[in-house]
């Protein structure tokens, strides 16, 4: 294609985001060409993120709680897993889990982001336990937890159906599940990375089943390592007819891929380039999502910051604890203040806004800051306001 082909076939696609179109399959595979000026997707993913967000930056108080890193599978991306008799390998004991909550209550944490490994020796009854545990002694946080890749486990352990699994999680306490394990959705890619661990069709039915029952939940894709752009955007397109189905997704989160102490250590971690063309394709792909998260832990501060004019709103949160890409090299700090994260909005020309895990504006108490109660939700009311 030359240049003018290039110019008439992106002018195609502006006027289509323009006048509220869908993309198509060719279309977002063309904007991935590195001909195509960065940029200029960043601006029409920028009039998206206007449009649907206004000029909020969100973010959230919140905390990580990896309970075990021992973990079945084996999948190459991973530096966080642990085998069992390695030293490496740690569980958390009912005392830790307590110590934790009480950490994020005594911090002001709105939310508890709860992952981990797959334990060989650890039956469903204690995953759920913790839930539990967690939601009597501190009833206030939201407990966002298990991807779709534990709950493919635990329906494997309980021979009982994935309705039921979540039913059962649910009334432990439950509040919605993070969109970890999505990775590529692709067969010709997700064979290399994890071909043992919950297929695309599991992850899906597993997020349909969840909206069906009440449950939000969030949604990934893990980039920059063996696939193509075509297989990124055959993803986008499988979540986004999902939501088409459910409405039940609040957030998308391109995840950046880190070699370090991975299987896959001879592949260089994604440019920050690529970090900001994903997330402003993301944007122009996924139409019918809300909200799309520059994951500020994976991206680094910087590109996570300018994201906010790349089709990102939402920059996560203040993060305690943060294990899994830590183990893989991330250099970000394990934690950033309140301050720092509304800062960081703030210099980006956005207007910060503090949200729940299922998108309600939080209101504190001036005077004590860990007495908080969730308000209306931000969408789309806040956002005519700012
Ligand atoms: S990504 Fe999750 S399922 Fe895969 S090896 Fe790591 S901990 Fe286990």
């Amino acid at each position: 294609m030359n240049n003018s082909e290039m110019r008439a076939r992106f002018r195609e696609i502006r006027d289509k985001v323009e006048s509220e179109q869908r993309l198509t399959l060719d279309d977002g595979i063309f904007l991935y060409d590195p001909a195509v000026p960065l940029a200029e997707i960043g601006a029409l993913a920028n009039l998206v993120r206007e449009r649907k967000n206004g000029n909020v930056g969100y973010y959230n108080i919140n905390t990580h709680l990896n309970p075990t890193n021992v973990c079945v599978y084996r999948c190459k991306f991973c530096a966080f897993r642990s085998d069992l008799r390695n030293p490496k390998g740690y569980v958390f004991s009912d005392d830790q889990i307590i110590a934790r909550g009480q950490e994020a209550t005594d911090a002001g944490c709105t939310e508890m982001h709860i992952v981990g490994g797959l334990h060989h020796q650890k039956p469903y009854e204690w995953y759920r336990h913790l839930i539990e545990l967690l939601h009597e002694n501190f009833p206030k946080i939201h407990l966002k937890g298990w991807t779709a890749v534990e709950i493919n486990w635990f329906e494997f352990q309980t021979k009982k159906s994935v309705k039921w699994v979540l039913e059962d999680l649910k009334a432990a306490g439950l509040g919605s599940m993070p969109g970890g394990g999505a990775e590529i959705f692709h067969p010709e890619v997700r064979d290399q990375l994890c071909e043992h661990k919950a297929n695309t069709h599991a992850w899906l039915d597993i997020h349909k089943t969840a909206h069906e029952i009440g449950l939000r939940t969030n949604c990934t894709m893990l980039y920059g390592h063996v696939e193509k752009a075509y297989h990124r955007i055959d993803h986008l397109i499988r979540l986004r007819d999902l939501q088409d189905e459910t409405g039940g997704f609040q957030v998308f989160i391109p995840l950046a891929f880190h070699p370090e102490n991975t299987k896959l250590d001879h592949i260089k971690k994604p440019s920050g380039l690529m970090d900001l063309r994903t997330l402003a394709i993301s944007r122009l792909m996924l139409d019918n999502v809300q909200h799309i998260k520059a994951y500020w832990i994976m991206l680094g501060i910087e590109t996570a910051q300018i994201a906010l004019a790349y089709g990102a709103d939402d920059l996560d949160g203040t993060v305690r604890h943060e294990l899994i890409y830590h183990d893989a090299g991330a250099t970000t700090p394990e934690h950033l203040t309140v301050d720092k994260i509304k800062d960081l909005i703030t210099e980006a020309g956005r207007v910060p806004v503090e949200r729940d895990t299922v998108y309600r504006r939080v209101i504190r108490d001036e005077n004590d800051y860990t007495n908080w109660s969730s308000g209306e939700s931000v969408d789309p009311v806040l956002v005519a306001k700012v």
